[in-house]
């Protein structure tokens, strides 16, 4: 593919327009160009490295732009912003970049187009074009990008251990872009992010999370959350995933590896579904088992209620990770919590009120709730494989035969305490709970319909046999 074809919008033509009147060069450099080059889709950031000021060639490319857009300046990182069409485009002047040990930081100074490549991160997001009217897209490729692009490689420009202890985040990007792009990171590179896994401590939560959902967003993630493991960037992130690892033998028993059974979830998932909280779920699916796990001589290995357990680690492990506690950690934590349930059913004979149950129990979480319980049949025994698979189908359009009949899903009791108040006389008491649950658990049970009517004469008989008078 020719790159020159990369800048064909003709945004690129008043940027080198803007730039010639500035008497400046510039260059589109980063990810756009990668991502041109891997035919990754059409990409809307670009990124523009100006020699000289940043922010007044943003100003001069706004004032040539026919839809004049506003101006964005950072000018603490002396940076511009602005947009056009759906594209953004940022502005940074070329840099010199040098670190100080405890902070991701640098200390800039202006600096060549050389300089500015030497402190990008792999080689494949230093790449380059020129957009100065005289060169307009000539690839500026120091150090062999290209080729590493070709052979699906990540390598720094300059000394792994430098490179990574400078910005410890990078460690986290290395591993993003080899999932995401399928790459091999380069021995060195990968040696030098295990010697200074450490250094992690310094980046804050919340820039370690986004590189994590970028990883679960990814096609294949196990190939991430295995890089992690292997350099031992895990253990500082995600403690609760590394302890999972392991096989234990006691008196000829074993259990599963949980840690790999559960990359293999995540995988599986990940072939239904986009949804990033529910690849969330099926990585936490299983973390209450490490402190759940027993071993008896009767029953062997138990991880007793290990899902009561792991729903209660998500809260924590989302507060110190700084991710949202609101909702979505909520789906996380019921799916984790009830991600045995559908499976107990799938060994069994499916009966009408235990998918009622499920329903009820779910609500609107039921259909992920059954995706996660899909992906987690990991079996290699294809006979057990088929059942699990073929009885959770019978789950699933049983699920919508009870649902049409029931409604249980978002469950309205049909007779209100109000109604059992007015017709025994009663003021609040405990009777008024015990006829709702009893309500529920008929209908749960498929002794009555959901309907008015039928919870009406059961609550009278319920009232009689507890003694009570009607108004
Ligand atoms: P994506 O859009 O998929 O996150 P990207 O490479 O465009 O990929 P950005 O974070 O937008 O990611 O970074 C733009 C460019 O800035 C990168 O291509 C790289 O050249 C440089 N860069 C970003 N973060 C770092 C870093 N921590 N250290 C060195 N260079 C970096």
């Amino acid at each position: 593919m020719n790159h020159k074809e990369a800048l064909s919008h003709n945004i690129f033509k008043i940027i080198s327009k803007s730039a010639a009147e500035l008497k400046l060069d510039c260059y589109v450099i980063g990810g756009f160009v990668r991502d041109f080059l891997l035919q990754r889709g059409d990409a809307k950031d670009i990124d523009i490295v100006a020699i000289g000021s940043g922010i007044a060639l943003a100003k001069k490319v706004a004032k040539n732009l026919p839809n004049k857009p506003n101006v964005q300046v950072f000018k603490t990182y002396g940076t511009a912003m602005l947009r056009y069409d759906d594209i953004e485009v940022e502005f940074v002047g070329a840099r010199k970049e040098s670190y100080n040990e405890d902070s991701r930081n640098p200390i800039v100074e202006n600096g060549t187009l050389k300089d500015d490549q030497n402190r990008r991160d792999f080689s494949i997001n230093a790449l380059a074009l020129d957009l100065s009217e005289a060169n307009f897209g000539n690839l500026l490729d120091p150090f062999n990008g290209v080729t590493d692009l070709k052979n699906k490689i990540i390598r720094t420009p300059l000394n792994p251990d430098i490179t990574y202890s400078d910005d410890p985040l990078r460690m986290m990007r290395a591993i993003r872009f080899a999932t995401q792009l399928d790459f091999i990171i380069e021995k060195d590179s990968l040696d030098a992010i295990t010697r200074n896994n450490d250094r992690i401590k310094i980046i804050t939560n919340e820039r370690i999370v986004v590189e994590l959902n970028k990883i679960l967003g990814s096609k294949t993630p196990s190939i991430g959350f295995l890089l992690l493991e292997k350099t031992g960037l895990l253990k500082h992130i995600l403690p609760e995933l590394t302890a999972l690892k392991g096989i234990d033998e006691i008196e000829g028993q074993k259990h599963k590896d949980n840690f790999y059974h559960t990359l293999e979830v995540v995988d599986n998932i990940s072939k239904h579904t986009d949804d990033v909280w529910l690849r969330w779920a099926a990585l936490l699916h299983d973390i209450g088992k490490a402190p759940t796990k027993k071993f008896s001589k009767k029953v062997g290995w138990t991880f007793h209620a290990h899902e009561f357990e792991g729903s209660k680690m998500v809260y924590h492990l989302f507060k110190r990770l700084k991710m949202p506690l609101n909702e979505k950690m909520k789906f996380v934590q019921k799916l984790v919590f009830m991600s045995s349930r559908p499976i107990v059913l799938a060994q069994d004979i499916v009966t009408d009120s235990a998918v009622r149950r499920l329903v009820f129990d779910a609500g609107d979480y039921v259909d992920d709730l059954m995706t996660l319980c899909e992906a987690d049949i990991t079996t290699k025994n294809p006979k057990k494989f088929n059942k699990y698979h073929n009885n959770f189908k019978i789950v699933r359009e049983k699920i919508i035969e009870v649902e049409a009949k029931d409604h249980v899903r978002n469950f309205q009791p049909p007779v209100s305490g109000e109604e059992i108040m007015n017709t025994f006389n009663l003021k609040p008491s405990k009777e008024i709970g015990i006829i709702k649950e009893a309500i529920k658990e008929a209908i749960l049970e498929g002794e009555i319909p959901n309907e008015h009517e039928a919870a009406f004469q059961l609550m009278i008989e319920k009232g009689k046999a507890l003694g009570l008078k009607m108004e």
